[in-house]
């Protein structure tokens, strides 16, 4: 099977989350929606993204099901939701509801910010309703996977084989609350724990300016056999830098799992040579133009399936009858 591990999703409606009246003023997100053809921020607006992300997928024939991110809102420091610095937000039980609907092509990537009263409660749940991955973003929900509040999680994780997803290095699409938890470093005592992580984005720089976690990632991915790194967002020109030094170097190439951050636009990096570039372009199916991109890139067979391999993806609530069926066969890797 070939996954993406690395899919947003946005929630409108209260039951399902929240996307701040900031965040969707933002230019990003401005030409994102515009890209999308999503119009206003309500129940229609999550209705019309679910059949984009459907359409999408079907038509990108290389990949046979992407993990959907639920993404957790921020919690202070004492254990309170804290919603004036919630940006995105989407529920678990969206992501599961979608993933319940679309069981072929989607599979529930969870969240759980680790300083919240029903933290281990909620994890426990939600890996009984089918994760098959936690999804962290440190810098944007505020908390240090090095706390001692985030070691009951990773005792779970340990004990059901499920990988912890943990954004590394910069991110400017979301406001960050707090920089300084960039550090994969910070990972360990998740690492030590038994947990497999997967660092997002190989600690790569998403801006100039930033410090590059990149050698960080690195020594990690050296040191520790369960920790990875995922592709995502990897086709943008400020952190393409990362392919020089991840693809001449076999053991950091058997560390990559494949992501795309959809919806974040891919870009060819220059290396391809003009020709693939505008190529590439042309593709305005921006999942497979990401899968295209990294077709080019050299990435062979061992990649494209070591995301289903690391999410050890077994029967689920959530799979039912048809997991999987119809869209392997589609399959160019299986
Ligand atoms: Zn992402």
């Amino acid at each position: 099977m070939v996954i993406d591990c690395h899919v947003h999703v946005c929630a409108f409606t209260p039951e399902h989350g929240k996307m701040s009246q900031h965040l969707l003023s933002t230019l990003p997100f401005r030409f994102m929606r515009w890209r999308l053809g999503m119009r206003g921020s309500d129940a229609q607006t999550e209705r019309d993204l679910e059949a984009t992300m459907v359409q999408t997928i079907r038509d990108t024939p290389q990949i046979d099901a992407v993990v959907v991110l639920a993404f957790d809102a921020v919690y202070r420091d004492d254990g309170r939701f804290d919603d004036a610095n919630t940006h995105l937000y989407v529920t678990n039980d969206y992501a599961i509801e979608l993933c319940r609907r679309h069981p072929a092509s989607m599979l529930f990537g969870a969240s759980v910010h680790p300083y919240r009263p029903d933290a281990l409660r909620e994890l426990e749940r939600s890996i009984a309703a089918g994760a098959v991955l936690l999804k962290w973003l440190p810098i944007v929900q505020g908390f240090n996977p090095a706390d001692e509040r985030c070691f009951p999680l990773y005792e779970a994780l340990a004990h059901h084989n499920v990988p912890l997803l943990s954004h590394t290095g910069g991110e400017k699409s979301l406001p960050n609350l707090d920089t300084s938890v960039a550090d994969p470093m910070l990972l360990e005592p998740a690492l030590k724990r038994g947990v497999t992580v997967i660092g997002a984005h190989c600690g790569t720089k998403s801006a100039l300016g930033e410090t590059d976690f990149l050698p960080q990632w690195e020594q990690l991915a050296r040191e520790y056999e369960h920790f990875y790194g995922d592709t995502a967002a990897l086709n943008l020109p400020t952190r393409c830098y990362a392919y020089t030094r991840l693809l001449e170097d076999d053991l950091l190439r058997s560390k990559l799992i494949h992501g795309s951050d959809w919806p974040i636009l891919p870009l060819p990096p220059l290396r391809l040579g003009v020709g693939r570039c505008v190529a590439a372009l042309a593709e305005d199916n921006w999942l497979k133009r990401d899968v295209q991109i990294k077709e080019c890139l050299g990435f062979d067979q061992d990649y494209w399936l070591r995301a289903g391999k690391i999410l050890a993806l077994s029967p689920s609530p959530l799979q039912g009858e048809g997991r999987g069926e119809g869209r392997s066969s589609r399959s160019r890797y299986a």
